[in-house]
C-alpha cells in the first residue's frame, strides 16, 4: 500500500479494511495470518492519518476500539466496568513524551511514579469473586462484552477458586493475563507432534486457542498460568482500598492471586527507561513470553484524574520490545471450535 498517498480517505478505508480482518483473524480465530509487527505498523499509519485528518477519524474505526467480537458458542458476559486496551510506545522518546502528556494534564511538575510490569503475552481475563468465591470467569472480548470460560478458568491450577484472608470486598473482580510458559508450549508441542496433531505458532495463540476450548476437559491438559495486573470492579463502593495501585496489587497477592515476580515501581519516566532495559535483557530467560513492558502511573487518585479515551486509559502505556518473530506459521495453528 502506497505511504504518504495523496488520497488519504481512499488509504485509510484500505487500512481500516485490512485491520478488521486480521483482528477478525487474531480475536476471534486465533489464527493471525501477518506478524504483529506488521499489523503494528498498519495501525500507527491508520493513527497518523487520522491525525492529519481528524475529519476523516469515525467511531468505528478499528483504532477507536479494542480486540474483537465474542464467539457466539460462549454464553457473553457484559463487563460491568469496560475492559481496555493500551497506548503503544515504540521508542524511549515516546515513553518520555507520554510522562510529559501526563504531567502537563495532571498540571504537576513533580516527579509521577510508576508501576512497572511485564507486558505478558496471552489474554486478558476478568475473573469475578463472589464472598470470595470464584464464580465467573470472562475474555476481555470487545472491551464491553467477553466470553464466558469459567469451567476452563477453573482448571487453571494457579488461579484460586476461593479468596484467602478475613477482609476481602464482597465481590470483587480481578484482573489479569492468562498465559502458557514456554517450556509448557514447548511440550505440549512435542506432544501435539508425537500424536500427529496441530502445532501452535507460539504461546500466545496456544494460551488463546487453550482457554477458548468448549469442552474444558482440553483446556484442563494444557499448561496455563495467570498472573494478577488489576482490579476492576469492587464492591461496596467504600471498601478500603490502597492508594497506589503497586499496593493494591500486593493486597491482591495476600488474598492468594498469582502476582507476576518482575512486577515493580520507578520515581519517573527515567526510571521506567532502566526498568525496560532491564527487563529487555532478562527476556530470553523468563519463564514466559513477554512483548514489551507496561507502565501504569501509581497514583490511583491521578489515574482517575487522567481518565481514558476511546480504547485505552491515558495513564498507562506499553513499551513494546523489537520484534522477535517476523513471520506466523499460519497452517500450524490449532481450531479450537
Ligand atoms: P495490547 O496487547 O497492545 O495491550 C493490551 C493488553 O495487554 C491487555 O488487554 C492485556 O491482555 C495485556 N497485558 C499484558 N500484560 C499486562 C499488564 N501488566 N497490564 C495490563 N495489560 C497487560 O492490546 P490488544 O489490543 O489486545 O492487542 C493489540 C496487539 O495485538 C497489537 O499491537 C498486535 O501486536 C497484536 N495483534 C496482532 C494481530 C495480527 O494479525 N498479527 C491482530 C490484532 C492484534
Amino acid at each position: 500500500m502506497a505511504e504518504n498517498s495523496s488520497h488519504p480517505e481512499q488509504e485509510i478505508e484500505q487500512l481500516k479494511q485490512r485491520i478488521r480482518q486480521y483482528n477478525h483473524e487474531y480475536y476471534v480465530m486465533d489464527t493471525p495470518s501477518v506478524p504483529d509487527a506488521e499489523y503494528d505498523r498498519l495501525m500507527q499509519r491508520l493513527m497518523a492519518l487520522e491525525t492529519e485528518h481528524p475529519k476523516l477519524k469515525t467511531s468505528d474505526s478499528p483504532s477507536q476500539k479494542v480486540g474483537g467480537a465474542p464467539l457466539s458458542a460462549f454464553e457473553q458476559v457484559t463487563h460491568e466496568v469496560p475492559m481496555l486496551s493500551l497506548d503503544n510506545a515504540f521508542d524511549d522518546e515516546a515513553l518520555l513524551a507520554f510522562e510529559k502528556r501526563i504531567k502537563d494534564r495532571l498540571k504537576e511538575s513533580a516527579a509521577i511514579a510508576f508501576s512497572c510490569e511485564p507486558k505478558l503475552d496471552g489474554l486478558a481475563v476478568s475473573l469475578l469473586y463472589e464472598d470470595g468465591e470464584l464464580v465467573r470467569a470472562a475474555t476481555r472480548g470487545d472491551g464491553q462484552v467477553g466470553e464466558n470460560i469459567t469451567q476452563n478458568v477453573k482448571t487453571i491450577a494457579n488461579i484460586p477458586l476461593r479468596l484467602k484472608g478475613e477482609d476481602i470486598p464482597r465481590r470483587v473482580e480481578i484482573r489479569g493475563e492468562v498465559f502458557m510458559p514456554k517450556a509448557g508450549f514447548e511440550k505440549l508441542n512435542q506432544r501435539q507432534k508425537e500424536q500427529g496433531a496441530k502445532i501452535f505458532a507460539n504461546p500466545r495463540n496456544a494460551a488463546a486457542g487453550s482457554l477458548r476450548q468448549l469442552d474444558s476437559k482440553i483446556t484442563a491438559k494444557r499448561p496455563l498460568m495467570f498472573y494478577t495486573y488489576s482490579l476492576g470492579l469492587v464492591t461496596p463502593d467504600d471498601f478500603s482500598l490502597p492508594d497506589t495501585h503497586s499496593e493494591r496489587l500486593a493486597l491482591v497477592a495476600s488474598w492468594g492471586m498469582p502476582l507476576c515476580p518482575e512486577v515493580d515501581t520507578a520515581t519517573d519516566g527515567n526510571g521506567c527507561l532502566a526498568y525496560y532495559q532491564k527487563i529487555l535483557g532478562m527476556r530470553d530467560a523468563l519463564a514466559y513470553d513477554i512483548d514489551g513492558v507496561v507502565f501504569k502511573v501509581n497514583s490511583v487518585d491521578r489515574q482517575e484524574r487522567l481518565g481514558f479515551v476511546a480504547r485505552a486509559p491515558r495513564w498507562a502505556i506499553a513499551q513494546k520490545f523489537p520484534a522477535q518473530e517476523e513471520v506466523t506459521v499460519l497452517e500450524d495453528v490449532e481450531f479450537q471450535v
